[in-house]
């Protein structure tokens, strides 16, 4: 393997080396080539994202395992190959230098970030609620309402965390901005920083005297009706995300979202297979042998289904159409009513009578050949559905 690459050769460090030495040595070579410090050299810039991608791959555990592995190209076609990124742009390379040294590493850097981890900061949680729900309203779709406790903003401060009367003043700190820009002195010369405001928290303003209600947060305690549309056709686990219904962020900060996981109830007459459904149907002798119009259930009601003379235990019959929606497309999977001659554990006097009477002249059942074949239709009818 060239120089170029090897991970390990391009940062300098043993194949066998720990994290923090690996963390250690691309610090110290990304001082040297950091775009700050070296005025648009494209040089340096290519050795800086260089090293960055080899930094990126042997800090991960996994990362380096299939490195390791299957060198740089990544195992092939394979699950989770790794690390089979692209090489980094100027600017995500930049930003895993700064998610790593950006903060307290004894170096700061000026690109963007701030801005967003404030937003971030502020926004609501996500809150969860599981949602039960029959194969009725799977089969329907249903608009469901739930309880959840929550927060909801502060009516007595209107959710600026200020006590009435009072207003939350510009944060001398970062004069209302949220982040401070300061020009500091690295050991490869001046640049300029931006880091969110310690003050007041990238808020940009601050809170001399608090809501006794909200105790400055902006948000009290609350319960809340949320309804919920949910769709035909869903299945268990499936969650659906109400938008902004999560909890408000403090000091009117953004909302989370709902997140509805849904629960299905098992219904004992049928067994799902996607938007298909199976019921299974007893029949008695005479059903079977005469054939009859029996009613069988769906997820939305009743149906007829015509049983021809002569059926079998193990016949399946396709309703088209009778099981559940496709979710989001039009359509609905089918119905398989699966049938079983039913045969009577008791009888009374007069059934035994019939019974008997009927022994000497009802046929005998086919020969092993003929039942086999019986099998192999059956288990082909089946398959082909
Ligand atoms: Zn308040
Ligand atoms: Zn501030």
């Amino acid at each position: 393997m060239s120089r170029q690459e090897d991970f390990y050769a391009i940062l300098g460090v043993a194949r066998d080396a720990e994290e923090a030495d690996i963390k250690k040595a691309y610090r110290r070579l990304a001082m040297e080539v950091h775009p700050d410090r070296n005025n648009g050299d494209k040089a340096a810039e290519e050795r800086f994202k260089e090293i960055t991608e080899a930094y990126e791959v042997l800090r991960d555990r996994e990362k380096r395992a299939a490195y390791d592995r299957y060198g740089r190209a990544g195992p092939r076609g394979g699950r989770g190959g790794g690390f089979q990124h692209a090489h980094f742009d100027l600017g995500e390379a930049l930003s895993v230098f700064m998610r790593d040294f950006g903060a307290g590493g004894g170096f700061d850097a000026f690109f963007g970030g701030g801005q967003r981890e404030q937003r971030d900061r502020r926004r609501g949680q996500d809150l969860k609620v599981t949602l039960k729900l029959t194969l009725a309203e799977v089969a329907s779709g249903a608009t469901k309402t739930v309880r959840v406790r929550t927060l909801d903003r502060c009516t007595t401060c209107g959710g600026m965390g200020a006590r009435s009367g009072t207003r939350t003043t510009t944060c001398a700190t970062c004069g209302g901005a949220g982040e401070v820009r300061r020009s500091a002195q690295s050991i490869f010369g001046q640049f300029l920083s931006v880091s969110p405001c310690p003050s007041c928290d990238g808020e940009g303003v601050v809170i001399a005297d608090p809501c006794p209600d909200c105790r400055g947060d902006g948000r009290v305690r609350t319960e809340k009706t949320v309804q919920i549309d949910v769709p035909a056709g869903v299945a268990d686990h499936h969650y659906l995300t109400v938008r902004g219904h999560g909890a408000p962020g403090p000091r009117n900060g953004p909302a989370g979202d709902l997140i509805a996981v849904l629960e299905i109830a098992e219904d004992a007459r049928f067994e799902r297979h996607g938007d298909d459904l199976v019921h299974d149907l007893a029949l008695s002798f005479s059903q079977a042998a005469l054939g009859a119009d029996i009613t069988v259930p769906t997820p939305d009601g009743e149906s007829t289904l015509k049983v021809p003379a002569g059926t079998q235990t193990g016949s399946v019959f396709r309703l088209r159409a009778k099981g559940l929606p496709r979710l989001g497309e039009s359509g609905r999977g089918d119905l398989h009513v699966r049938v079983h001659v039913w045969t009577p554990a008791k009888l009374t006097p007069e059934q035994e009578r019939v019974f008997r009477a009927l022994a000497p002249i009802e046929g005998a059942p086919p020969s092993e050949e003929g039942l086999k074949k019986f099998w192999k239709q059956l288990r082909e009818a089946l398959g082909g559905q």
